[in-house]
């Protein structure tokens, strides 16, 4: 109960009592009232009765002596009696006239102005004398009575009355006052107490009335009321213990749901029908990078990526008719991240009914990895069959040029055969130069393959390499050839450590830079520079090396199938056009690649090629 109601609940107390006295004081009063004015009625009935009795008294006892002594002119008697008659109470002033002269006359003349004449009764009586048969008027006796005494005793009379009735009326209200108060007024106040000291905490003490018992087997109306009032509590008693266990069920479901909801391992978003987020769960939070705060009560739109412009007008169609179904089954579905980037996801709506209307709630799956997964095997198997192809031409390629010093073997054992057989001894170390010669080309083509085969499978590790270091010690190796040459190699200073296999990177250089000096132009000395690429440096994780030379030059035709196995441009020069291959294999499986440029015939070659960066 707040405090302004506890305010008003002191402030109103009694106030039935009081109404109730008021209420008995005034009725009281206009009883009083009523009562007093009927019995000053009555007085002033009976007063005026006794002035007319008192009239004729005078006229029955007065009426003879006053004619008899005005007969013999006894003006001593007549004055006797007048003053006797003015001395009855009320009587003010008696007259005798003859005519209009008062001759005789005892007591006050009134004052006869207007307003007095209510207060006064006049009687007349005509005096007459019988003397020898005639009737003879001796004059006229006045009396007059004033009614001030009987209204003053009828305002004494009444003001007693009245003031007697207000005490008597006073007391008995003072003392219904006390009754009511003993029977009613204290308990209703210990109800109001009782009522506001009630809560839902302390329902276990009963409302006791002073000097009632409970069990009383005749109950009055406070005991029904203490009754109805202790029903009640029970009864709040044990709906608020239903209420408790309710909300204990519904906050274990709730923690239950909870642990369901936040634990999930798919991200869980609910979301109204107006598309309003009312829930997210904890996976859906790391998915997106969002915080639950600047999730909630946004349009589930944040989460879409701008592209899917569509969505709106998707998600209200579907709200009007809600099913249970995977989302958008023919495209990529994606969620839109904190920080700008999309996650590939799939999603599965479902309608779920609750009080306050459809809510759906949508399952979101990352499928980064499955996807990663896919585009991994996707782009293995195209690797694959790349493979497959190259091993095909390998195969082809490898048979027909192992192939030909098989040919020039049988073709010079035939010869040998012959030259044995016709005794051209001179000539059969010759053939046998030939067949040896052809067998080492074998050989060395079986090596070569041999060598081509075993890059990519995992020989050494990857270590940290200062490539200054290693194009001195290629260089030193190809020092006989240029040497004999003439050539001049210039390195550039201070080129970045990568992170490779080492041996296998000096084949790389050793190459490129062999081939530079061998493909040179006629008459002219083989120049090579090595160097940084600094045009295309793409920043991912990757630096671009070039070997260049200003040799024989290659058309652009060319460009890729020198790259091939077994795949020689110029075949005048010693070779087995298997060394480009190593070298693109190796940076291949390196995660480089390699290409050439050249401005055309006899305008020098560039050979580019990308290597891990250490950084
Ligand atoms: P090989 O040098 O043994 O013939 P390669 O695979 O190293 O085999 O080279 C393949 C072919 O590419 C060579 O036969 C040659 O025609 C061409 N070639 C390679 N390097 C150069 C270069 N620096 N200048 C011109 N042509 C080149």
């Amino acid at each position: 109960m707040s405090n302004e109601n506890i305010a008003s609940g002191i402030k109103h107390k009694q106030i039935i009592a009081r109404k109730f006295v008021l209420y008995l004081l005034i009725s009281s009063a206009l009883i009083s009232v009523f009562v007093v004015s009927l019995q000053t009625y009555y007085e002033y009935d009976t007063q005026l009765a006794n002035i007319e009795s008192r009239f004729d008294d005078i006229k029955s006892a007065n009426h003879e002596s006053v004619i008899n002594a005005l007969w013999i002119a006894d003006s001593q008697q007549i004055n006797i009696i007048l003053r006797g008659i003015t001395q009855l109470p009320s009587i003010k002033y008696v007259t005798i006239s003859e005519g209009p002269e008062i001759i005789y006359s005892s007591g006050n003349a009134p004052a006869l102005t207007n307003s007095e004449n209510n207060n006064l009764i006049v009687r007349s009586y005509s005096l007459y004398k019988n003397y020898q048969d005639k009737r003879i008027k001796l004059g006229e006796m006045h009396i007059t009575a004033s009614l001030d005494e009987v209204y003053e005793n009828l305002i004494t009379i009444g003001t007693k009355t009245f003031y007697h009735e207000l005490a008597q009326m006073f007391i008995i209200t003072v003392l219904i006052f006390i009754i009511f108060y003993k029977l009613v007024g204290r308990h209703l106040e210990t109800m109001a107490q009782y009522a506001r000291s009630l809560n839902l905490q302390e329902l276990d003490t009963p409302l006791e009335l002073d000097g009632y018992d409970r069990m009383q087997e005749e109950a009055d109306e406070l005991s029904h009321l203490v009754n109805a009032i202790n029903d009640m509590r029970l009864n709040l008693k044990s709906s608020n213990q239903e209420k408790n266990s309710l909300i204990q069920s519904l906050a274990s479901s709730e923690t239950k749901f909870r642990g369901v909801f936040e634990s999930a391992a798919d991200g869980v978003l609910l979301v109204n029908q107006k598309g309003m987020i009312e829930m997210a769960n904890a996976t859906l939070l790391k998915i997106t990078g969002f915080s639950e705060d600047e999730l909630l009560n946004q349009p589930v739109e944040k989460l879409v990526p701008a592209r899917f412009n569509q969505h709106k007008q998707f998600r209200q169609n579907y709200s009007k008719k809600p099913t249970r179904r995977q989302m958008g089954t023919d495209m990529v579905l994606a969620i839109q991240c904190k920080d700008g980037t999309e996650v590939p996801v799939e999603i599965s709506l479902t309608p779920v009914e609750t009080d306050t209307g459809t809510i759906i709630a949508a399952m979101i799956q990352d499928v980064t990895q499955r996807r990663q997964a896919e585009l991994e095997k996707e782009k293995l198997l195209k690797s694959l069959e790349s493979k497959n192809a190259e091993l095909e031409r390998f195969t082809y390629t490898a048979s027909h040029d192992l192939k030909s010093p098989l040919v020039t073997i049988s073709g010079f054992i035939g010869l040998l055969r012959n030259d044995i057989a016709d005794g051209h001894d001179e000539r059969i170390a010759t053939d046998l130069d030939r067949i040896n010669d052809a067998a080492k080309t074998m050989q060395q083509l079986l090596d070569d393959l041999l060598a081509l085969s075993r890059i990519g499978r995992a020989t050494a590790p990857l270590t940290k390499v200062p490539l200054n270091n290693l194009i001195n010690d290629v260089l030193e190796m190809l020092t006989g050839a240029i040497n004999s040459t003439g050539a001049r190699i210039l390195v550039e200073e201070n080129l970045p450590t990568v992170m490779v296999e080492e041996q296998r990177f000096k084949e790389v250089f050793l190459n490129l830079i062999e081939n530079g000096i061998k493909y040179h132009k006629n008459n002219v000395k083989p120049e090579i520079s090595i160097g940084i690429h600094t045009n295309n440096n793409d920043g991912n994780g990757f630096v671009t090396l070039y070997v260049r030379d200003n040799g024989i030059g290659i058309k652009s035709c060319y460009y890729h199938k020198i790259f091939g196995l077994f795949d020689r441009l110029d075949h005048s020069t010693e070779g087995s056009g298997i060394g480009l291959s190593i070298v693109k294999r190796i940076i291949e499986v390196h995660g480089g690649s390699i290409w050439v440029e050249s401005e055309g015939q006899n305008q020098g070659s560039t050979f580019y090629f990308s290597v891990p960066d250490n950084n």
